[in-house]
């Protein structure tokens, strides 16, 4: 019987179920390279809990949470989508929960438990090997691939790169004549050039919607916590992504509109005047407090030049519609992504240069790519882990199947 020697460069998760799918066909022999432990990437995902899938079970429905990558997913979740995932892990002991905002956990809520029953599997298969150690070069001799590492070099028949979004993949990719599409950091907290801002550090809003004009973006909706710099939460993360290839900076911010109440400004205004001549005898600042918490309507106010204390009823109209304004449209400015808050890497192996029935490369027969070295990034969620199980498991299926 024939045997098939293939190496896999990184052992997170990605490179992990390309290994565990590659490995049914008892004629594969799999070498996995990882610099650290294997899937010590996975620990501090969801904040330790493992946010392993989300809750949309259609194939178009879950490739729209990838700004990037979306039309290629539609064939890889053609092969491995939510269902498959949540199959896979129950197979392997994981049972998992739903979250109200559907994200999937383990019901451990725990990565390590995640971490270890796929590291059992790993074990558990006969014909893989795990080498702990760093893969320092590649490079191709008469079609079969050497993997260089401190103490020399080894020949495959297969070579998967899943380095993720850091690290020498790209380089080895590039190598092999491969293009890289600009790497850029996405779902990160955004720094923020008003300073006013700052004294809200720790008020959280929930479920607002944010315009960013500049980049087309009309309406992006989640909860949002102003950190001691900027923005941070669900919606800060959203747009990072949809602007990680926005050209902005210190001296050419980007403006971004945020919308308290989910309304249209004329709608409010209008709604906003009834209820100021209904509740004539409140303070103003209760009024307001109705629409977001305390501190934040504070701000408003005195940015407003409103005095808290005033009634309702004495607000004049230009103070009411600055205040509808700034509860409909609160502009705001974003100089740079929050240093180290980047959890995913936009950009990687261009699309084009991958099938993605396979994930074999175009350009080099028997060379393969999986998890977040592509240019493919999702939003938060649970949706990036998804990638790396659907592209790792295509990839792993297709080595001489
Ligand atoms: C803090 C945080 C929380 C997150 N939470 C979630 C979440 O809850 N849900 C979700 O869907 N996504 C989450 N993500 C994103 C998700 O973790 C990544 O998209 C995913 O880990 C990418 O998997 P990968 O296998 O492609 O790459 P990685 O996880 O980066 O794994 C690549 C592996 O390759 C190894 N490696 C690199 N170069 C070499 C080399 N030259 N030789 C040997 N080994 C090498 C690395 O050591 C690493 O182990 C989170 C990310 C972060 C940072």
């Amino acid at each position: 019987m024939p045997q098939f020697n293939t190496a896999i460069i990184g052992g997170g998760p990605a490179g992990v179920f390309a290994a565990i799918f590659a490995s049914k066909n008892p004629q594969n022999f799999i070498t996995i390279y990882e610099k650290n432990d294997i899937l010590k990437t996975l620990l501090p995902t969801g904040g330790g809990r493992c946010n392993l899938a989300h809750a949309e079970f259609g194939i178009r429905e879950l490739a729209a949470n990838f700004p990037r990558g979306e039309k290629f997913l539609y064939s890889v979740f053609s092969k491995f989508s939510t269902s498959d995932t949540l199959e896979f892990f129950q197979n392997i002991g994981i049972k998992t929960y739903t979250q109200e905002d559907m994200r999937i956990f383990p019901k451990s809520n725990s990565a390590s438990q995640v971490r270890d029953a796929l590291a059992e599997v790993i074990k558990s298969a006969p014909n893989i090997k795990i080498v702990r150690q760093k893969a320092k070069n590649i490079q191709i001799d008469n079609g079969k691939f050497l993997v260089f590492t401190e103490n020399g070099s080894q020949k495959y028949d297969a070579l998967v790169i899943a380095t993720g979004g850091k690290g020498l993949g790209h380089k080895f990719a590039q190598k092999l004549g491969h293009t890289v599409t600009p790497l850029k950091p996405a779902l990160t907290g955004l720094k923020i050039k008003e300073k006013i801002f700052t004294e809200l550090a720790g008020v959280s809003l929930k479920n607002v919607s944010a315009s960013v004009p500049s980049e087309n973006i009309k309406k992006i909706t989640g909860d949002l916590l102003f950190t001691h710099n900027g923005i941070s939460g669900p919606l800060a993360f959203k747009i990072s992504s949809f602007c990680a290839y926005a050209d902005y900076g210190e001296n050419a911010p980007l403006a971004v509109k945020l919308n308290i109440v989910g309304e249209n400004f004329e709608d409010f205004d209008k709604y906003l005047a009834e209820k100021l001549k209904n509740e004539a005898r409140k303070d103003i600042s209760n009024v307001v407090c109705e629409f977001a918490p305390k501190r934040f309507c504070d701000l408003l106010l005195r940015t407003a030049n409103i005095d808290g204390s005033q009634k309702s009823g004495q607000i004049s109209k230009c103070g009411r519609q600055k205040l509808a304004k700034m509860l409909t449209g609160l502009e705001f400015h974003a100089i740079s992504p929050l240093k180290g808050g980047e959890i995913v890497t936009a950009g990687g192996i261009s699309l084009k240069e991958i099938n993605p029935a396979t994930m074999e490369s175009r350009i080099v027969k028997n060379l393969y790519f999986c998890g977040e070295i592509l240019d493919i990034d999702g939003l938060c969620g649970g949706f990036n882990l998804q990638n790396c199980w659907s592209t790792g498991f295509v990839a792993g299926n297709s080595l001489f199947s």
